[in-house]
């Protein structure tokens, strides 16, 4: 793709860091520019040689930028919106990496002055940790970056910002922000709330001990402390911001555990034996399309 003149990056977390690490890499700009009002994290730029990058306030961050994108929990969206607003240049493009879409259109649209092309976009790619430390280059590599445009969104905007991701290691969809906003509930909120909830169910147990939980935490229990060490003010936000979707799959989710529950109890091995036999194919269509490793236990050596 064409170099961009400059790159606005607001918020400088995990996303925000691999984002400026990644188009660094690609050489899509010789000019970025961050803004993140989080003292500790400008003290980490600084201390790591980021000085020149890092911009005093929100209207010089984004002022002459021809891609800005925003990069902080969903729920300060609006408030930022808002902000640069005035600011944005005639045939920028702004967009984000929000885990949900159909909210951030809400809070975002009615912000964006005419002549500024909106294309809300997310990253299927994050780790549990959070901010600029945990930024890596090759976080999107083969990961999948999904572009949500409203109606009637300029196409070679849309074009411009697929060439962006694909640049930053990405394969590129683009799809409606409702039909995103469930598919995500399902494969990512929803595993999260149960992380969330198993392991503060683990934790509340009063005949199991937190020595015995952390202590044999080498079964099924650690995978959920992974997710459930995720960022708490990113996924308040998520689960603030996609509510409806995640109402829906969580109804049905809880039919679904309804019937496992009465297989468990009726010794209905065949209903157990049938889900277990169907759920194993998924892992393994997931490993054949190289969105993880075929390692056993991850590729991790210890168990
Ligand atoms: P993060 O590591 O916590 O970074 C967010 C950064 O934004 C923090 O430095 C935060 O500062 C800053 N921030 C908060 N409010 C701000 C504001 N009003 N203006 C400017 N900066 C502000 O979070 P992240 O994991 O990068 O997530 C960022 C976004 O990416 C979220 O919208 C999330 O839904 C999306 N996302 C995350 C993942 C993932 O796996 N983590 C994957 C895909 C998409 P403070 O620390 O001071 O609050």
């Amino acid at each position: 793709m064409e170099k961009l003149k400059k790159l606005s990056i607001i918020g400088f977390g995990l996303i925000g860091s691999s984002i400026f690490h990644a188009a660094r890499r690609a050489h899509l700009t010789d000019n970025f520019s961050v803004y993140d009002p989080s003292e500790d994290v400008r003290i980490w730029a600084h201390a790591h040689g980021f000085t020149s990058i890092i911009a005093d306030d929100l209207s010089s961050c984004v002022e002459g930028a021809d891609l800005v994108i925003l990069c902080t929990p969903v729920g300060a969206y609006k408030g930022i919106a808002q902000a640069i607003a005035p600011h944005l240049a005639p045939g920028a493009i702004l967009s984000d990496v929000g885990s949900v879409k159909g909210a951030v259109i809400r809070d975002v649209g009615p912000f964006v002055p005419t002549g500024v092309h909106f294309i809300p976009a997310h990253p299927i790619a994050g780790t549990e940790f959070s901010g600029p430390n945990a930024g890596i280059s090759h976080l999107f590599d083969g990961r999948w970056a999904i572009l949500t445009p409203v109606p009637g969104t300029d196409d070679a905007a849309v074009e411009k910002l697929k060439s962006f991701w694909q640049g930053l290691g990405s394969q590129v969809d683009v799809m409606d922000a409702s039909h995103h906003d469930l598919v995500l509930a399902i494969t990512s909120h929803l595993p999260h709330l149960i992380a969330y909830n198993i392991v503060g169910t683990a934790r509340d147990m009063e005949q199991v001990t937190q020595g015995e939980v952390i202590k044999y935490s080498a079964s099924g229990f650690r995978d959920f402390t992974r997710i459930a060490a995720s960022d708490p003010t990113m996924w308040r936000d998520v689960f603030l911001n996609n509510r409806d979707a995640v109402l829906e799959v969580l109804g049905r989710f809880n039919e679904d555990l309804s019937q496992l529950q009465r297989a468990v109890r009726n010794g209905d091995g065949q209903t157990l034996f049938d889900l277990f036999t169907r759920t194993r194919a998924i892992r393994r269509a997931i490993v054949d399309i190289g969105q993880d490793t075929s390692d056993a236990n991850f590729g991790r050596n210890k168990s």
